[in-house]
C-alpha cells in the first residue's frame, strides 16, 4: 500500500492549524433544549439556527448509499469547494505544483491561480486517453497532487481504472478523481479503491445525476486523515440548513434518479447520432456523460446562431484539443428536438 508521508504533504501551517471551535462543535450532547451558547436568535425556529457543523445525518445517509463510512465523507458547498481545499490543505503558494489532464474541468486551474500554485497540464491522447506515464513524468518532488476527472469534462470518456490505479499505486502526492458525471456510466466507483489506496481523493456531487445542482452540494471521498484536514480548514458552517435537509430528501428519491439517468441515457445516443450526420457536424465523440462534444464546420457561428434560436451550448473551440468544439448536454426529448431542428435549419 502506498500510504503517503502525511507530514511532509500536508501544508506546515495547516499541520500545526488549531481549527475554530463553533458553538456547535462544542456542545455535542443530546439532552438540552435551552440555547444559549450560539448567539442565535431565539425566534424564527428552524433558520435560527446553526447547522451541524459536520453534517452528520445528512453523512450518515450518504455513507448508506456509497458503502463508505462517514469518517470517510466530506461535504461542502458544491465538490469546487474540496477542489479549492486540496489546493489549500496541501499547496504551499509559490512553491508546490499540481498536475492535471488537458483538457478538463476548468475549476482546477482556477483554484490553482488563486492559490498561487504552478498548474502543470499533461495533454491527453488524440483520442482523449490517458497515459499514467505521462503525467507522472511531469510531477516533480513539490507535486502535490494530480487531477484526473473521470469521465473527463469536456471531453466525456471515462478513463482506463488501471491508468487511474498506477498513479494512486506510483505517485506519493494525492491523485484526486473527479466523479462529478459518474453516475451516467456503468464502471463502478473508483470508492471501491480507497481502502487500499490512502492518497486517493473521490469527488462527487449532487449537481449532475441528483439534479439539485441548485442547493450546492458535493461529497469527497477519501481517508479519515484527509478529511480531517479539509475539516480544520473549512469555513465552519460550510453546508447550510436547508442545504442539509434537501440533499436528505433527495437521497431518499433514488428511483427518480435512476428514472432520470435512464431517461439521459436513452437520448443521448439518438442526440449523437442525429448530430452526427448533419452537414454542419465533422465528428461526434463518444462519452460516458450527460453531454457529449461535438467537432462542427464552425464551432463560434454554429454557437451563436443557437443562441439566437433561445438554444445555449458550450463553445469549447478555444480548449486543448477541442478545436471546433461544441459540449452539448441532453436535455429532455423536448429539448433535444428543438436543438436537433434549429441544427437542422443551419445554413452556414
Ligand atoms: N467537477 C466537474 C468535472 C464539473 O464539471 C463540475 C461542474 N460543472 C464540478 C466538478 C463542480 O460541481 P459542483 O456543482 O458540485 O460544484
Amino acid at each position: 500500500m502506498n500510504t503517503p508521508d502525511w507530514k511532509s504533504l500536508v501544508r506546515p501551517n495547516v499541520w500545526h492549524l488549531a481549527p475554530y471551535s463553533s458553538a456547535r462543535d462544542e456542545y455535542t450532547g443530546q439532552g438540552a433544549d435551552v440555547f444559549l451558547d450560539a448567539n442565535e436568535n431565539p425566534y424564527n425556529s428552524p433558520n435560527n439556527r446553526y447547522p451541524d457543523p459536520l453534517q452528520r445525518d445528512l453523512k450518515q445517509a450518504v455513507a448508506r448509499l456509497k458503502g463508505v463510512p462517514a469518517a470517510n465523507i466530506f461535504l461542502g458547498n458544491g465538490s469546487d469547494e474540496a477542489i479549492d481545499l486540496v489546493f489549500r490543505v496541501f499547496c504551499r503558494p509559490g512553491r508546490d505544483n499540481v498536475v492535471a489532464i488537458d483538457p478538463t474541468y476548468g475549476m482546477y486551474s482556477v483554484c490553482a491561480a488563486i492559490n498561487d500554485v504552478e498548474y502543470r497540464r499533461v495533454p491527453l491522447g488524440p483520442d482523449f486517453s490517458l497515459s499514467a506515464d505521462k503525467v507522472l513524468e511531469a510531477c516533480g518532488k513539490d507535486t502535490k497532487a494530480i487531477f484526473v476527472c473521470s469521465p473527463n469534462n469536456p471531453t466525456g470518456n471515462a478513463f482506463d481504472r488501471k491508468e487511474m490505479l498506477r498513479l494512486c499505486d506510483t505517485f506519493g502526492g494525492m491523485v484526486v478523481i473527479d466523479e462529478a458525471y459518474g453516475d451516467f456510466q456503468a464502471t463502478p466507483s473508483m470508492t471501491a479503491e480507497l481502502a487500499e489506496h490512502p492518497n486517493l481523493i473521490v469527488l462527487q456531487t449532487f449537481s449532475k445525476a441528483w439534479a439539485s445542482a441548485a442547493i450546492r452540494l458535493g461529497m469527497a471521498f477519501a481517508h479519515a486523515t484527509v478529511i480531517g484536514f479539509f475539516n480544520k480548514v473549512k469555513y465552519p458552517y460550510n453546508v447550510n440548513s436547508l442545504t442539509q435537509f434537501e440533499g436528505a430528501a433527495m437521497l431518499k428519491r433514488r428511483e427518480d434518479v435512476e428514472k432520470w439517468v435512464k431517461l439521459i441515457l436513452t437520448e443521448r445516443p439518438k442526440v449523437m447520432q442525429a448530430v452526427s450526420l448533419l452537414p454542419c457536424c465533422t465528428r461526434v465523440f463518444p462519452t460516458d456523460a450527460n453531454f457529449f462534444l461535438a467537432r462542427m464546420t464552425d464551432a463560434d457561428a454554429i454557437y451563436d446562431y443557437l443562441c439566437q434560436r433561445g438554444i445555449v451550448v458550450r463553445n469549447r473551440s478555444r480548449v486543448a484539443l477541442c478545436g471546433n468544439c461544441l459540449r452539448i448536454t441532453i436535455g429532455t426529448p423536448q429539448e433535444n428536438t428543438a436543438l436537433l431542428a434549429a441544427l437542422r435549419q443551419w445554413e452556414g
